[in-house]
């Protein structure tokens, strides 16, 4: 008796202690008030006129003189500075939301998660990886009418807009998303228009095959709410089409509009009950980075879908400095399952220009995933994904076919979607030795460092060849 006490009392410390390395109540933890007031462009802005949509979109902020206008000499001069010269150098115009703005931490805006998301500091930006390709997933290529990608064989990505509420630094749609910049002149045009977007309902009828849609961009926030309504129901209308996804980065950059906006929000809850009327799905998906994005009105407005049935999961990008310690990742995803938010996947960072001093190498991304599993349910832990280059898809991170961690090169296969190519990531040359970062510079030493990467992975000489032919 005595011992097994002794035992118990023992284990129990034990599990105490291992438990307590998990954010005890961290998460639970969502700031609550007045977190604008001390922006002095929004000192004087009341609760009732903060948290709505209209607010939010006046005073979003879209330049530099407009948000010296908006925190005055909160950050000093040095700061704006550096971020005039990281916009010039950056491949996304900068936009964000009073929320946002408020939840970053001004006395040290350098090191803050939610600053290096959206506002580019030169300070910090590092030449681009020679391997790097502007649409480096090869969206376009997959593309039968413009904003329609289909890839994979049962699900297609729709993208009716090209604008989104924030423009976020690292958007892997830079070609298209966002207005146009010094880095990336002349983006691709996707304008809201009833004659594309009837193009693509038609090929999505024309093919049988497809079974889900995601409806991104962009944004879906930024669809009129007839349009969202329309979207949805054009689509579920479609007798083969059984799920679609509205993404939309909205619940973090301004949940105030589920709130406030009740023609958008009833609109996008008609078109999830006109789904499961159909026995269909219709759902959101959205994008939370930090667990600082998610705070008391976020929470109000995932009630507000929780309580008509509408189910949310969350798409995070993993990245240097927001959420690459694994604590971070940890109360960020138990953060987001306690306000109904499912996370669905971590994506290692995609290879977009201008952007990588938040990328991380395989190895580290593969290092937090390890510790997030066994945090929580197993249907809260997101799988940590790698859209691989080239045009592969996205593929388990652990699923690699060869990883050097001497060269950054991971090989991938997926057999699935093209079946006998060879894909690839490649780490931030910041991770790796400097000998191996020259040879990086060399052409034919790149070449030779992918064609005996394909090698180890076990790929013949010709289909190596033929993957690497769009390398060079
Ligand atoms: C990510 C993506 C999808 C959706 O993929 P899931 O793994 O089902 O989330 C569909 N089409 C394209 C082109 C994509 O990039
Ligand atoms: S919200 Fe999404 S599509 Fe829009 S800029 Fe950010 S990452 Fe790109």
């Amino acid at each position: 008796m005595e011992v097994l006490s002794v035992q118990s009392e023992l284990l129990d410390q034990a599990q105490g202690e291992s438990f307590a390395a998990i954010p005890g109540g961290a998460h639970r933890d969502l700031l609550e008030g007045e977190y604008w007031r001390f922006i002095p462009g929004f000192r004087s802005v009341g609760e009732a006129e903060f948290h709505t949509h209209q607010f939010q979109q006046k005073a979003t902020v879209t330049s530099v003189a407009q948000l010296r206008e908006t925190l005055g000499n909160l950050p000093g001069e040095a700061f704006y500075e550096d971020l005039a010269a990281g916009v010039r150098n950056a491949p996304m115009a900068i936009r964000i939301s009073p929320h946002l703005l408020s939840l970053i931490d001004w006395s040290d805006p350098a090191r803050d998660p939610i600053r290096t998301q959206f506002l580019p500091l030169r300070s910090h930006q590092q030449p681009d990886h020679p391997m790097l390709r502007l649409d480096s997933l090869a969206e376009r290529k997959d593309s039968p009418v413009p904003g329609l990608t289909h890839r994979y064989p049962d699900k297609a990505l729709f993208l009716p807009v090209d604008t989104c509420p924030v423009y976020c630094r690292f958007c892997t749609r830079s070609y298209a998303v966002g207005a146009d910049t010094e880095v990336v002149g002349e983006k691709l045009k996707l304008h809201a228009s009833q004659t594309r977007w009837e193009e693509a309902f038609r090929y999505i009828e024309s093919m049988p095959g497809l079974e889900d849609i995601v409806v991104s961009g962009g944004d879906s926030y930024n669809l009129k709410a007839d349009h969202l309504e329309a979207i949805g129901r054009r689509l579920l209308e479609i007798p083969h089409v059984r799920r679609i996804r509205f993404a939309t980065k909205g619940l973090c950059v301004m949940p105030q509009k589920v709130l406030s906006d009740a023609r958008w929000t009833d609109a996008l809850t008609r078109v999830v009950e006109e789904a499961r009327r159909l026995h269909k799905t219709a759902v959101v998906h959205t994008h939370f980075n930090s667990p600082g994005e998610i705070v008391d009105v976020t929470r109000r407005a995932m009630n507000l879908l929780v309580e008509r049935g509408i189910t949310v999961r969350c798409q995070t990008v993993l990245q240097m400095g927001v959420n690459s310690d694994a604590s971070v990742m940890q109360l960020l995803v138990r953060r987001l399952g306690y306000v109904n938010i499912q996370p669905y996947y971590v994506y290692f960072h995609d290879m977009v220009p201008g952007v990588e001093d938040l990328r991380t190498s395989l190895a580290e991304g593969l290092e937090v995933e390890k510790r997030v599993r066994g945090t929580t349910a197993g249907f809260h832990t997101p799988a940590f994904v790698v859209d691989t280059m080239g045009g592969g898809g996205k593929r388990d991170a652990h699923s690699y076919e060869y990883y050097d961690r001497s060269s950054g090169v991971s090989v991938f296969t997926s057999p699935s979607v093209k079946p006998g190519e060879w894909f690839f990531y490649f780490d931030p040359l910041s991770t790796l030795e400097p000998e191996i970062r020259q040879r990086w510079e060399v052409e034919s030493e790149r070449r030779g460092m992918l064609a005996e990467a394909v090698g180890r992975a076990g790929g013949d000489a010709r289909s190596a060849r033929e993957s690497l032919a769009s390398w060079s």
